[in-house]
């Protein structure tokens, strides 16, 4: 017998209550709602319905949504039904140009705004101020960019342009006063421990003054190498060849090709089926990526 979506996600709540061996969450979230449509059948559907449940009878303290759009995030703040945004915040992604950020901000269509719709869409400060207004806070993602701002980074594009250590990226969000914690994800151990140098961390240190608007426009079109426009039909790590054609566009070097030539499946077997890009939370055009790899490395 097949399950439908709701009892399959009730089956996966009870699983996971058991795993963690708790009877409740603290913060039960709604992941990685990027679409208007989505957020609308959350918001009216047996989603929401169903988290009330949870919350009414104790199993979760808090409901809450992610999303990487400022458009569907002031609307699900707006609606009043949640509790705690997860929203991206770091440098390189407050610089990101609006219309590069939120480019799926109309449904499923991958598209540049016109003056118009870039003029009324809502900025990152306007959904700063309206979580303080509806006293909703943020739980900063992608602190370090995918790594793409850390220093040392050996990603091609932001190399001396935009490089912080993970103590200046984590001031950098505490700055803002509606943001009540990052969740960084580590790459290594040793990140993780220059992360906790935060708390001892002198002024010197934390300031992170270094980051200009001047750099404002700079990333449009910059891959975060974060794998959110998977999965893919043709299997390829559209992350990992992506970098490699930024790194390769900088400079080329046997170490790249090699690289490049190890993987399974480059961008010679993309098909261009467009389903990374429609997916992309971050407008990136990741099919012409494949094509971009395909004629740097030749294959
Ligand atoms: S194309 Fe978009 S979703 Fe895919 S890795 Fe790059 S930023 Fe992430
Ligand atoms: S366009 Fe290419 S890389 Fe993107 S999902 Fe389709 S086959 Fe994969």
């Amino acid at each position: 017998m097949r399950l439908s979506c709701e009892e399959l996600c009730r089956e996966f709540m009870q699983q996971l209550y058991e795993k963690l061996q708790t009877n409740y969450l603290d913060v039960l979230f709604l992941h990685n709602c990027d679409d208007l449509e989505d957020l609308d059948h959350i918001l009216n559907g047996w989603m929401y319905a169903y988290a009330r449940e949870l919350k009414e009878t104790g199993r979760a303290k808090l409901i809450g949504i992610s999303t990487h759009n400022t458009k569907i995030a002031m609307e699900a703040v707006k609606s009043g039904k949640m509790e705690v945004l997860m929203f991206p915040v770091n440098p390189l992604f407050n610089l990101l140009p609006q219309d590069t950020a939120d480019a799926r901000m109309k449904g499923r269509e991958v598209r540049e705004m016109t003056e118009d719709e870039k003029a009324a869409y809502p900025t990152k400060e306007e959904l700063y101020a309206l979580c303080e207004e509806m006293g909703v806070p943020i739980v900063a993602m992608k602190p370090f960019a995918a790594g793409n701002i850390l220093k040392n980074h050996e990603e091609g594009r932001l190399k001396g342009l935009l490089e912080l250590t993970p103590v200046q990226c984590i001031s950098y969000i505490l700055s803002f006063p509606q943001v009540a914690c990052p969740v960084p994800g580590f790459a290594s151990v040793e990140e993780l421990k220059q992360s906790l140098e935060y708390l001892t961390a002198t002024e010197q240190e934390r300031d992170f003054s270094e980051i200009d608007d001047s750099l404002v426009g700079k990333f449009k079109n910059q891959c975060m190498y974060c794998n959110h426009c998977q999965p893919c039909p043709k299997q390829i790590d559209i992350a990992e060849v992506t970098k490699l054609a930024d790194m390769a566009e900088k400079e080329m070097t046997d170490d790249l090709k090699k690289r490049y030539q190890s993987l399974d499946v480059s961008g010679k077997d993309c098909i261009h089926c467009g389903s990374c890009t429609k997916r992309c939370p971050f407008g990136i055009d990741a099919s012409a990526n494949m094509k971009r790899a395909q004629d740097l490395f030749g294959c």
